[in-house]
């Protein structure tokens, strides 16, 4: 068995603010970041798309191993 991800655990990466149910977007690192932490540490609107890309793959991820 790989890493699984529980929904109670999952919490953003900085304040560890559950996010089930919450909107969350993940970084370069893969790791979720609530709202508020996000735009506090990323500023660069650029990156938004390839921000979006990543939420894609990660929620797929996610997804796929919480159905198991
Ligand atoms: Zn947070």
């Amino acid at each position: 068995m790989g890493k699984a991800y529980h929904p109670e655990c999952f919490t953003c990466a900085v304040c560890h603010r559950p996010l089930q149910g919450e909107p969350f977007i993940v970084d370069q690192n893969n790791l979720p970041h609530c709202v508020a932490d996000y735009h506090r540490n990323v500023v660069a609107l650029s990156l938004s798309r390839l921000m979006t890309l990543a939420v894609s793959h990660w929620m797929a991820m996610f997804c796929a191993r919480s159905a198991t």
